[in-house]
């Protein structure tokens, strides 16, 4: 198998199972007891917040771990609006957020908040401008994500600071750093952030494992998202979970410094690669490094992707969440419509080689010479 869908998860490094593993065999105490078990289980718990804080450029205190990215953005989101509510009702977001912000702002319009959906390009990038432009003096919340996991687009997420301090706005600024975590080199505080949510499962570590980063200064107003028991300082209730925090961590220890770059070098090649394919078409060759969409718009993306698995090539056609349905992401892009139909996300891992690339090409070359998805 060729695995070339690391957007939608990443394979889990041997760190992060021996991690996991050892946790689970020598230090499964629950890090709430005050004897030796416990005591060893809450030194793991900090250690790996220590570790994954630091990869991500803020103090331990600051940093609170949840069962994933999508509950990280659902906490953060409800907690900027719980905040800001009594100055105002309005909020910006894009069109090519993930569900697990555009859900949330469904359910917000349902309350009576009003919410700006800024548009990408056809590439997919948005807008510094339209950030500032969107942002009003009765802004409550700006909520962004760093990279987009469909097209692979930055967005100029420090623009929402700029526009808030500019404006004096009582907005706080969420960003969904799922797609961006050890991919691009940032800081809360380089992206004028309050919230940043990041997940295991995207770096080589597990899935059910997340982070919220939470800025100082917030802390003693932010409310939990759930009530329960203490842990994390009270702001996150329920057992952590002591075996996926420390493969996280070891995950994100494990995670070297050139793979952005080694990552990238061999997107670029697919970039140039497939784009010399009659019958696929280039729709971004995405700013982060490891996420690239094409185009069949002769076929459906989802009949692509099941012919190339077969051929054993792993990819997809868009989010692995929208399974089945259009992509609101490539909906969203003044793409023809038959582009968007055809649209096919490769994304990349530190495991991806130029080789992989050969065999995708060789596929899609069969694929548009014969017009057929019959192999
Ligand atoms: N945000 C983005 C940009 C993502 O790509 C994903 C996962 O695909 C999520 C949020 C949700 O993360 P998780 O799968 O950890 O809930």
């Amino acid at each position: 198998m060729i695995y070339l869908d690391n957007a939608a998860t990443t394979p889990v490094c041997r760190p992060a199972m021996d991690a996991a593993l050892r946790v689970m065999s020598q230090g499964w105490g629950n890090p709430s007891s005050g004897y030796p078990y416990g005591k060893a289980a809450a030194r793991e718990r900090e250690e790996g917040r220590a570790v994954i804080a630091a990869a991500l450029g803020c103090e331990p205190e600051e940093l609170f771990f949840t069962s994933c990215g999508t509950e990280g953005d659902n906490w953060a989101i409800m907690a900027a609006v719980e905040l800001g509510k009594k100055h105002g009702r309005h909020i910006v977001t894009s069109a090519i957020e993930h569900s697990a912000v555009l859900e949330c702002m469904k359910l917000l319009q349902s309350q009576g908040f009003e919410v700006t959906y800024l548009k990408p390009d056809r590439e997919g990038n948005i807008d510094a401008q339209a950030i500032r432009d969107a942002v009003r003096d009765d802004t409550i919340l700006v909520s962004l994500m760093l990279v987009n996991n469909e097209v692979g687009s930055i967005l100029p997420v420090s623009a929402a600071k700029e526009a808030i301090l500019e404006r004096k706005a009582p907005a706080l600024v969420h960003v969904d750093a799922v797609q961006g975590f050890l991919k691009l080199p940032f800081t809360p505080q380089s992206l004028g952030a309050d919230f940043v949510a990041i997940s295991g499962h995207k770096v080589e570590g597990p899935k059910g494992i997340g982070a919220l980063y939470i800025r100082r200064a917030l802390l003693p107003k932010v409310k939990p998202l759930m009530v329960g028991g203490g842990q994390e300082s009270g702001l996150r209730p329920g057992t952590e979970a002591t075996h996926q925090i420390a493969a996280f961590a070891a995950a994100v220890k494990a995670w070297e410094p050139g793979f952005a770059e080694k990552i990238r070098q061999v997107k670029d090649y697919a970039a140039d690669t497939l784009s010399a394919i009659d019958g696929v078409e280039l729709i971004s060759r995405g700013s982060a490094p490891h996420i690239l969409a094409i185009s069949l718009p002769a076929f459906s993306g989802q009949s692509v992707v099941e012919a190339l698995g077969s051929q054993g090539v792993c990819v997809s056609s868009g989010s692995a969440c929208h399974r089945g349905k259009p992509s609101h992401v490539f909906q969203a892009m003044p793409l023809p419509q038959k582009v968007k139909y055809g649209a096919v996300r490769v994304s990349f891992g530190p495991q991806s080689t130029k080789e992989d690339v050969d065999e995708l090409s060789r596929l899609l070359r069969h694929i548009c010479e014969k017009k057929s998805l019959l192999f």
